[in-house]
């Protein structure tokens, strides 16, 4: 089966899954995502399921990319934080809906085959660094949304201070082994509200404002 077609099917399942965004679906439908897997993998790389991408870590399964960005609710005209840059797909497919991505990835070796994979896509609104994203990027901040796509114990501060007002923000908080994914909302006014949305099993989030690495 050709990329395109096997493409098409994933798409389809996300639909059948409750994936209403269109733009959303037309992103996922247009990046490649075999070649953000290893070769070994690319068979699997249209099934609904994380894949190991080294490092002992994760690309996270289609549907949870779809569910996630849909809640940004991005029109094109975003400037949006990604921290968890693992192999970049979330990052490609955050480029094609956004003005500009930030992604922010602590595992050096990921961060570079990430970079090779986004440049091959020709993909120049994303700026990658490597560091611990649990600080954000205070540099290029504010945000308008956030999207965190590994674990956290619990709501950094600092992440909530670099979204604009606005601006959305999601993340999965919970325990080692689930998660519940959280979005939060800042209003014009900066409150900001929480609502909790599905279960999810996520690598942890490793870093200042996260797990630490013994943990
Ligand atoms: N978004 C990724 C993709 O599309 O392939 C999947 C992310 S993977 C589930 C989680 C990633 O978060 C791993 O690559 C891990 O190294 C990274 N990570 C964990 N803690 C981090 C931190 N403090 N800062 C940046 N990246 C972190």
């Amino acid at each position: 089966m050709n990329s395109a077609v096997a493409r098409k099917r994933m798409v389809a399942e996300l639909v059948k899954r409750g994936i209403t965004d269109q733009r959303v679906l037309g992103a996922m439908q247009e990046i490649p995502r075999h070649i953000f897997v290893e070769e070994a993998m690319s068979a699997q790389a249209y099934s609904d399921g994380s894949l190991p991408i080294g490092e002992k870590q994760t690309i996270s399964q289609p549907y949870i990319v779809a569910k996630m960005t849909q809640l940004l609710a991005l029109t094109g005209r975003e400037k949006v934080l990604e921290l968890g840059t693992g192999s970049g797909y979330q990052a490609a497919v955050l480029a094609t809906l956004a003005d500009r991505v930030c992604t922010v990835e602590r595992i050096r070796p990921l961060a570079l085959k990430a970079r090779k994979a986004l440049d091959s896509l020709r993909l120049l609104n994303v700026n990658l660094k490597i560091g611990d994203g649990t600080e954000g990027w205070a540099e290029e901040a504010p945000f308008d949304a956030i999207l965190v796509t590994a674990g956290a114990p619990h709501l950094p501060d600092c992440l909530v201070q670099q979204l604009a007002p606005g601006g959305r923000l999601v993340i999965p908080v919970g325990d080692r082994i689930d998660q519940k994914l959280l979005l939060v909302t800042k209003g014009m006014d900066g409150s900001v509200a929480t609502e909790e949305c599905d279960g999810c099993r996520f690598v942890r989030l490793i870093g200042r404002n996260g797990w630490n690495d013994e943990q």
